[in-house]
Order: structure tokens, then C-alpha cells, then sequence
């Protein structure tokens, strides 16, 4: 793989078999409605061919949990050279580069390839998911001979119904249908959900500039069209292949038939074969030039790496991003694979929602708004198991479906039978992880409309269920929270996680101090919501509960406990198992109850507390834990890297930041062939912003106003960028010596500990 950071592109400069999923992941494209795989057009064994649109969620099998469906193929073409199939597995690749461009989301694959039987072609694949229309895919195919002779192509190309996930059918087959000989449409409905879709596609080939001749067929889940072609010497013969794909999921389309879905798309794929591939990327290329006007980072750095790993992580947060429904959320892998079914977790609360919130806070009310209308479903939860309020799911993905955390993983290999996986009962630090994304959106944008329409509503349900969740312990006359998971998942089944019974009563205390400002301030939002809520009871059992939860103190030498038990745990020698290109070694040799056991951590868990709240812990007991845990600390999970970047930074210690940061940008973008094969990692391209932003230009929020405290790595020279705050553009440039910000009007921020006002442009010595 090369990078290149002037043209912002990234480049497979071979083929090679062992690394298709990968390069499907990392090269995937979409426009946060649909993500598309970046399965070359010819088909492999070992491919994953894969398409996801947001929010169309299915249960393949009633014992099975809800999972974004594989949708119908529209990217496949089959070539057949003289009656052979083009396969860069056979034959001989001359010359094979694909280029993903960051900039416009294009992708551009140029072949030259020469047939087992000695027939040289030369052919350039292009394709863009738009980022300009949301239901539209475009492809274009030009195929030129190189050979002496006149050679036959066949092309065969169309809808493929086939698709599942992982065995998984999740469609029937409704219809198939042929308008004016050169639109195709495929109809399929989710098996259990009842999501219909409709795939529409049009082709127009072109042979030495004329139109060329197509023929149709139809077979059992598929709909295809079919070129013969006989192409002399230098003939070049061009395809462009439109596809639209509509479905009732369509904010639009709710209430309307399957006929009029049909019948709008059959219109909507005739109006875009009109205008043809370059008009459409036109298009999508301002759409694109628009937002990175707004988002980009510039960074000047001696690796031109870190400026490319940069803008793969916004590239990949603005196409995985549903900003067009607030109904439907973020993925822990986008919609870039299967893995992780397509659910939502805190991953983006915590790591991708700051990115909307600092560059486009109306994107970050939709993602906050999902968890409003998710509420429905967390009071499900709550109720199921036993509590009040709202209980948010640790993994969510229809707005109403509450838990959707399947119950078996992996096979256990010494019994044959499944896994259980317990996060989705266990793991309850998310319902105070959803609020800190409302809080942290509130707290920089200063919205407060949304807090009395919805917010508050969130944080007093939220409150309810801590409060019915905490045990009460009479030996020590405190509350307790037993017997869970916190951030760090290698500890199964914990007393007392420091992280969970922080951001409880946190929770909890932002209820109270809500109570009260809005009954102070707003008698109007206080009486609606107290009588809707019969707030004052729920508060006196708040203030008298808050007080006796208990927290781990520090230790003498400023550690503080993960939990009851880690500090006690039986160490071992985690060299074997850390910094290795692959993550979760330590399963090689242990179970998970067995690793429970261990004082090994998978992730951060105590430092994720002051990367929240900044200025939480001292500046000892700040560095103490940081160093403790990061010795601990496998990072297993793609996304503790930056949060450990960020907290290295913040103890001075620059180059172990800097090194994590790199390992960090590595998940997707480094050598190891096989790290994203199930799609990209959300989380840690968010976490990657997050070092940026927040750890090197040192831009972090804290109790409502925005503190400035640079650092840059010794490898960078400059950082310049701008971002919102309270309805206002901040402009940042900052190099090792210079901080310079920007504003339109006057702005209270804390620069390098001092407070300060700043209007127009200034400068301070950092
Ligand atoms: C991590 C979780 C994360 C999930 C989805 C797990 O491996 O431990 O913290 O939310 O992956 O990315």
C-alpha cells in the first residue's frame, strides 16, 4: 500500500489474493445510507461482497439477533475474454493499481492483463457510492484490446439476489422486472422485518464512440444484461452501470406501496441514466469538496502518513454517518462489513460523536437524537431486567428494538457448544456513556431547546434506573453496583468498576443539578416534566443515594482500584501477548475466565475517566494510573489506543503518545492483511480524530467552555483546522511555538490554563 498526502490518495499497488477483505473494507465507499464493499468487479472465491443500507435491520432465524442484511449485488461483472473468464488469478497481471481517492470517495482500478491464451487487455474500472444522492451507485468499465487479433468479449452484468451474510439469506425474492428494454429491477423483502427494497440498474455501452446492444435474462434471484462484443486492436468498449436502490426503510417511503416504491425508483433510474457517470461525479465531487471545506485538518508532519491516516479517518466517519435519519445510528465497523452486525455501541458516543459535535453539530444532534428515540427501548430493557427508567442496550440497532446483544458468540472448543456472551446484560456503563455524548453536545453547542424537548427526559430516565440499580451494602452503609462488566472486557463479572460507578453517579448527579436549574430558571419545562415524571420523589432518593455510592480511593502510591479485585489479580508476563499486529493473543493460551483472573486488561478503563473530565485526576494521580494501566494493557480493543495517545500526551509523555497514535492509525491502514476483513474500525478512526483534536491541539471542553492546550508530537510542525463552538467557527493554527485562533465574535476560552476573551485573531507563545 502506498500513501499520497498532496493528492489524498491511497494506493494497492499489487493484487493479491490474501488481502481482498481488507482492501474491500479499507477502500469502501458509501455516503452514510448505503456502504459498499470494495469487491473488485470480478468475483473470487474468498471475496466478501458486500452492500449495507442503514437501518434496514433483519432477523435472518428467530434464535439469531437482528443484523444489517447483505443487500442484492450490483457490482459484480463477469468478462469473459475468448470464452475465458477475466481473473487476475489466471493469466498475467502486467500492471494492477487501485486508488482510493480521500478527497472525492472515487475508486480507480487500472489493469493490464493478459489472458492464459495470450490475449492482452488493458481495462480501468471506476465507481463512486454518491455523496450527492444517496440512493445512487455509478460505475463506469473501459476495456480496451492490446491484441493483434479481434477478440470476443462477453459481459455479463446485472442484479445478483444471491447475497446473504455469512450464510444468512435475509431476502425473498418479490419481482423481477425489464422497462424499455434497459432498466432492471429487482424486488426482495427482509424475511422478518418486512423491508422492502427495490434495486434498480441501467447500462449504456459504448463501442468506438456508438451505442451498443445489450440482451436481457432472467434466472432464479438474479436479473443480468449481456454484451457480445467483438473488439479489434486499440477498440476500446465502455460501460456505464447506474444503480439506484430505494427501499420502505426510506424516511419517504414508509407509508407508501411496494408498487410505488417500484414505480419511483423505475423513474428516478431513467432520470439518472440520463445524465451518465462524469455528470453525477461532477456532483458528488462538490458534495464532497463542500465537506472537506468545512472538516479537513491540515497537518504538516515529517510522516505523511499521519496526514493520510487523518483524513481516512474523517473520510470513513463522514460515509459510515446515517445524517440523513435520525432514526438510525453508527456502526462499531460503519457499513463496511458484516462485523459487529451492524450494531451501535458506545464506540460512538465516546469516539465518533465529538468529531460531528466539533465540525457539524447539526450531524451530532441527529446521532443524539437516535438515542432519544431509542428511549422506548431502553425503558424495554430496563423493565425486562428487573429495573426503572431506561437501561440503554449495549449493542442497539432498530430505534425500538431495545437489547439486540446476541447471547452466544464462538464455540467453546472443548464442548462444541457456544459462547456466552454477557455484555448485553452486563455491560450497563453505555446508559451514562449516551448521556455524556448529550451532555458533551449540550455542553458545546449550548442547545438547550433540545435539552428541555428531549435531553432532560433522557437524563432523568437514565437516573431512574441507576438509582434502582444500586445495591445497597449495610455492612458499610454504601451503594454498590456487583456483578458486571465495565469499559474493560477482560473482567468478566466485577464488583465495583471504578469507570461504571463514576459515571452513575455522575448521571445521577446531573439529574439533580438539572432538577434544580429548571426549577429555578424554568418553572414552564420544570412542571411539565415533574408531572410527567414524578420528578420529586425520584430526586430526594437521588440526594440521598449520590452521597453513599462508593468509589474507589486511591491507593497510596495514587492507583486507583479498576474494580473490588484487580489490584489483587495474579500478575503474569504480558510481553508474549502486547504489541503484537494481532489483537487478543492472550486467547491463545487463555480462556476468558481464566483471563478474568489475571490483572491484563483488554482496553482502557480507569483513563477513560480523565480523557471524559478533563482535569478529573491530578497531575500524580493522573500519571500514576496512566503508567500503571498502559503496562497492563493489551489493547485489544482497536479503540484504547487514543485514549492512552491522549492521556500520554497529557503526562508529558510525548513519544509513548505518538507511538500509540501511529499503532492506532495501523489498525486499518497497516500491514497486517487480515485486521479488517470484517469492516474498518469505527471507534479507533474516531479515537484518531480524537488525538488530533483533542490530545495534540489540546481543544477540550470542560464544565461548558473550551480549554486550548497544545502539544505537538516532535514529528508534526503544524496543525491547522476550525471547528464550532456555541454557534460560532473557531479557526486553530498551531505549530511548536505559536497558537493562533480565530473568531468572528467575542469568546470567553481558557488558553493554557488562563482564562482569556478572544475577538479577531491571537496569537500566544505555547
Ligand atoms: C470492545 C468494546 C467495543 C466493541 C465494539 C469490543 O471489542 O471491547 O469496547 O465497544 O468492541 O467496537
Amino acid at each position: 500500500m502506498t500513501f499520497n498526502h498532496s493528492n489524498w490518495t491511497i494506493k494497492e499497488t499489487s493484487f493479491n489474493i490474501d488481502h481482498l477483505a481488507k482492501f474491500e473494507s479499507i477502500f469502501a465507499q458509501g455516503n452514510g445510507r448505503i456502504g459498499l464493499r470494495n469487491a473488485l468487479e470480478e468475483a473470487y472465491v474468498t471475496e466478501t461482497r458486500g452492500m449495507f443500507v442503514a437501518g434496514t435491520f433483519n432477523k435472518a432465524f428467530t434464535n439469531e439477533v437482528t443484523e444489517l442484511p447483505n443487500f442484492m449485488d450490483v457490482t459484480r461483472f463477469d468478462i469473459y475474454v475468448d470464452g475465458e473468464l477475466f481473473s487476475l488469478l489466471h493469466g498475467t497481471v502486467h500492471e494492477y493499481e487501485r486508488i482510493l481517492s480521500l478527497k472525492h470517495g472515487e475508486v480507480i482500478r487500472h489493469v493490464t492483463w493478459e489472458s492464459p491464451k495470450g490475449t492482452t487487455l488493458k481495462l480501468t474500472f471506476r465507481r463512486f457510492v454518491s455523496s450527492s444522492e444517496r440512493d445512487l451507485i455509478a460505475q463506469r468499465i473501459n476495456i480496451q484490446s492490446l491484441s493483434e487479433k479481434p477478440l470476443q468479449l462477453k459481459i455479463k452484468t446485472g442484479i445478483d439476489g444471491t447475497m446473504h451474510n455469512h450464510g444468512s439469506q435475509h431476502f425473498t425474492e418479490e419481482s423481477k422486472r425489464v422497462y424499455d428494454e434497459s432498466f432492471l429491477q429487482y424486488g426482495g423483502t427482509t424475511s422478518q422485518s418486512n423491508v422492502y427494497v427495490s434495486a434498480n440498474v441501467a447500462c449504456r455501452a459504448h463501442l468506438n464512440g456508438e451505442e451498443f446492444d445489450k440482451r436481457f435474462s432472467f434466472a432464479r434471484r438474479e436479473i443480468m444484461f449481456t454484451y457480445d462484443v467483438s473488439l479489434e486492436k486499440k477498440a476500446t468498449f465502455v460501460v456505464e452501470k447506474m444503480s439506484i436502490i430505494h427501499s420502505t426503510r426510506d424516511g419517504e417511503n414508509q407509508d407508501v406501496s411496494t408498487e410505488t416504491i417500484d414505480h419511483n425508483a423505475y423513474q428516478r433510474i431513467k432520470m439518472v441514466y440520463d445524465e451518465g457517470y462524469d455528470e453525477w461525479l461532477k456532483k458528488n465531487n462538490q458534495t464532497w469538496d463542500m465537506f472537506w471545506g468545512k472538516n479537513d485538518i491540515r497537518i504538516e508532519s515529517e510522516d505523511p502518513f499521519d496526514v493520510i491516516a487523518v483524513r481516512f479517518a474523517i473520510y470513513h466517519m463522514n460515509i459510515m454517518t446515517p445524517k440523513h435519519d435520525s432514526r438510525m445510528s453508527i456502526a462499531a465497523k460503519g457499513l463496511t462489513g458484516e462485523g459487529y452486525k451492524g450494531h451501535t455501541f458506545w464506540d460512538k458516543d465516546i469516539f465518533i460523536l465529538p468529531f460531528w459535535i466539533y465540525h457539524q453539530p447539526e450531524v451530532a444532534k441527529s446521532l443524539v437524537e437516535y438515542r432519544y428515540q431509542s428511549l422506548l427501548g431502553a425503558k424495554k430493557k430496563a423493565t425486562e431486567n428487573g429495573y426503572e427508567g431506561a437501561m440503554y442496550p449495549w449493542e442497539s440497532a432498530w430505534i425500538n428494538d431495545g437489547e439486540v446483544t446476541p447471547e452466544e458468540g464462538g464455540t467453546d472448543i472443548y464442548t462444541g457448544k457456544p459462547e456466552r456472551i454477557i455484555t448485553g446484560k452486563k455491560e450497563i456503563h453505555i446508559t451514562a456513556d449516551v448521556i455524556y455524548g448529550l451532555w458533551h453536545y449540550w455542553k458545546m453547542t449550548g442547545d438547550d431547546a433540545f435539552m428541555h424537548q428531549k435531553g432532560y427526559e433522557m437524563v432523568f430516565e437514565t437516573a431512574r434506573f441507576w438509582l434502582s440499580r444500586l445495591e445497597y451494602n449495610p455492612e458499610n452503609d454504601f451503594y454498590e453496583i456487583n456483578d458486571i462488566i465495565g469499559p474493560d472486557e477482560y473482567k468478566e463479572h466485577v464488583n465495583n468498576n471504578h469507570y461504571t460507578n463514576y459515571m452513575a453517579k455522575w448521571n445521577i448527579e446531573l439529574a439533580i443539578r438539572n432538577y434544580e436549574i429548571l426549577k429555578e430558571t424554568l418553572p414552564n419545562v420544570y412542571e411539565q416534566l415533574s408531572d410527567r415524571f414524578s420528578l420529586e420523589h425520584m430526586i430526594e432518593e437521588a440526594k440521598e443515594k449520590v452521597k453513599k455510592i462508593f468509589l474507589q480511593e486511591p491507593r497510596e502510591d495514587n492507583i486507583i482500584a479498576q474494580d473490588d479485585t484487580y489490584l489483587s489479580l495474579k500478575e503474569i508476563d504480558l510481553h508474549p501477548y502486547k504489541n503484537l499486529d494481532r489483537a487478543g493473543a492472550i486467547m491463545d493460551d487463555y480462556n476468558i475466565t481464566q483471563i478474568s483472573k489475571l490483572k491484563v486488561s483488554k482496553q482502557a478503563d480507569v483513563v477513560v475517566l480523565p480523557f471524559l473530565f478533563k482535569d478529573l485526576f491530578d497531575e500524580e494521580t493522573l500519571k500514576a494510573n496512566v503508567d500503571y494501566y498502559e503496562a497492563h494493557t493489551l489493547h485489544d480493543s482497536s479503540l484504547s489506543l487514543s485514549t492512552y495517545a491522549i492521556m500520554s500526551k497529557e503526562i508529558g509523555k510525548l513519544q509513548q503518545s505518538y507511538s500509540l497514535f501511529k499503532q492506532a492509525c495501523r489498525i486499518d491502514l497497516g500491514p497486517q492483511p487480515h485486521s479488517s476483513d470484517m469492516g474498518i474500525h469505527a471507534a479507533s478512526l474516531g479515537g484518531i480524530w480524537e488525538v488530533a483534536i483533542m490530545g495534540y491541539a489540546g481543544v477540550r471542553q470542560k464544565d461548558g467552555r473550551l480549554n486550548i492546550d497544545p502539544v505537538l508530537p516532535e514529528q508534526w510542525n503544524r496543525i491547522s483546522f476550525a471547528i464550532w463552538f456555541r454557534n460560532q467557527r473557531i479557526y486553530f493554527d498551531i505549530t511548536k511555538t505559536k497558537l493562533s485562533i480565530k473568531t468572528e465574535q467575542k469568546i470567553d476560552l481558557i488558553v493554557q490554563a488562563e482564562p482569556v476573551i478572544v475577538q479577531g485573531k491571537m496569537d500566544f507563545d505555547i
